[in-house]
């Protein structure tokens, strides 16, 4: 079955306004972006020809603050996958609190096959395409799947060009040293783990007692599998994509995966080199057993749609928590099969907040032109994490709901608090 993340933003969506009672106007305007650009970028490649790439940026809302949200580089990236990820961001920036509204953008596109200078040319041709819809005050990216901290210094450099002065907070993930604030690289999956931390010291599960299965070993996936190894949990298997091969690979060691040393196989886009790990001592299986280890957490951190109800079965009766790393891994009709399993499942909005809410810290940096140390950022991180995560738990706890559930009713009400009281409905 094909899914439809903007669909399946949408059910989620409509599932809770229906259980907070959220009125007609609040709900048409809701469910839908209020702003879209559609456009193309022409790039000059090496050869000497022009590329044309279809590109996205979307606005979901922003009523609480500037929109927020990453930006994909993808070969199947669709405007019904920024529209989903743009309203999972205000919901993302609501849940934790943070004056953020929701954004989101894509380039249809594979820099994995593309040069340095033809990458550059595309972030350039982004901002050009964007200029007056972009800013720190009115919608500002971020790195996001296959992009990273050099595009997003090319976009700052081109909006800066146009603009004609200094505007750092333009665009968040940027390097250290040119605008980027320390633990932004480690943000998001630090944030998974906090937030698991909380839900397993909450349930009087010992971490040190726990193992863990990962989908993806990009961004997200090797800090947070880096943090909860730190903290005594063993990591048995990392599922991530080959891309010579077009398919996934597990890697397992049931002794547990020593990150570091992954780390070092990897490339930039997350790939564990085969050969190398084979040499480690590493077994090789499909791309989906991952899912089918015999563990007590599972770690989605690659892509959308990846449990369903077809795969439901395989996961181990042992598992008891699942850590949404990535954005809508479970399919809506496979949440009630997770709840009557009785598997405490940290919603995606929530659990990789640490991304956005560490941009927004990189922001207030910016327009300060003053730093904090790694471990000043990491501290408040952890504690907007673990409050947004208290007062999720607690809420399901009360009203006796799905984590899902409780934390779509604490973000639905503030937004429609704010544009309430903007007098926009
Ligand atoms: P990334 O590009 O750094 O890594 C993606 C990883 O997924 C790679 O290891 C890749 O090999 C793996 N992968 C791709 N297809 C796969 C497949 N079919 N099976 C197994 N593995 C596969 O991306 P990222 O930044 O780590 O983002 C991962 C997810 O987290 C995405 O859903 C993204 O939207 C979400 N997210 C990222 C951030 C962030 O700060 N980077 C913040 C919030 C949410």
């Amino acid at each position: 079955m094909a899914y439809n993340p903007f669909e399946n933003a949408q059910v989620q969506f409509d599932k809770v306004a229906d259980m907070i009672g959220l009125e007609q106007s609040a709900r048409d305007l809701l469910r839908e972006p209020m702003k879209e650009f559609h456009f193309s970028i022409p790039v000059k490649m090496d050869d000497g020809s022009t590329k044309v790439f279809k590109a996205y940026r979307i606005k979901h809302n922003d009523a609480r603050g500037p929109a927020k949200g990453g930006l994909r580089f993808h070969p199947h990236e669709t405007a019904d996958t920024v529209r989903a990820l743009s309203m999972w961001m205000t919901w993302k920036c609501a849940v934790v609190d943070i004056p953020l509204g929701g954004g989101k953008g894509g380039i249809v596109c594979d820099p994995r096959v593309m040069s340095m200078g033809e990458q550059e040319r595309m972030c350039r041709g982004f901002i050009r395409q964007t200029f007056s819809q972009l800013g720190p005050v009115i919608d500002v990216p971020a790195p996001d799947v296959m992009s990273n901290g050099q595009h997003m210094l090319w976009m700052m450099d081109e909006y800066e060009t146009l603009a004609g002065g200094r505007y750092p907070g333009v665009i968040t993930g940027k390097p250290v040293g040119t605008g980027g604030s320390l633990g932004r690289t480690e943000a998001t999956g630090f944030g998974v783990v906090y937030t698991l931390k909380e839900l397993l010291d909450a349930e009087q599960v010992d971490i040190a007692k726990t193992a863990a299965s990962v989908q993806g070993f990009g961004n997200v996936a090797e800090y947070a599998a880096k943090l909860y190894t730190q903290l005594g949990g063993k990591v048995v298997c990392i599922s991530c994509w080959d891309n010579s091969d077009k398919t996934a690979y597990t890697f397992r060691k049931k002794s547990g995966c020593d990150i570091d040393e992954l780390v070092g196989i990897k490339d930039a886009f997350g790939s564990i080199d085969k050969a190398k790990a084979k040499a480690l001592g590493y077994e090789m299986l499909p791309g989906d057993a991952w899912l089918s280890e015999d563990v007590d957490i599972l770690i989605p951190a690659a892509l959308e749609n990846q449990i369903t109800p077809e795969v439901f079965p395989n996961i181990s009766k042992r598992v008891r928590f699942i850590a949404e790393g990535a954005n809508g891994p479970v399919t809506p009709d496979c949440d009630p099969l997770i709840q009557a399993r009785g598997i405490l499942l940290i919603p995606d909005f929530l659990c990789n907040a640490g991304g956005v809410t560490c941009s927004y810290f990189e922001q207030v940096q910016c327009n300060m032109n003053y730093f904090w140390s790694r471990e000043e950022v990491l501290e408040k991180l952890n504690r907007v994490m673990v409050s947004a995560f208290r007062a999720v738990y607690d809420l399901a706890k009360q009203r006796n709901v799905y984590l899902r559930d409780a934390a779509y009713m604490i973000a639905i009400e503030r937004v429609s608090k704010a544009v309430k009281q903007r007098g926009w409905i």
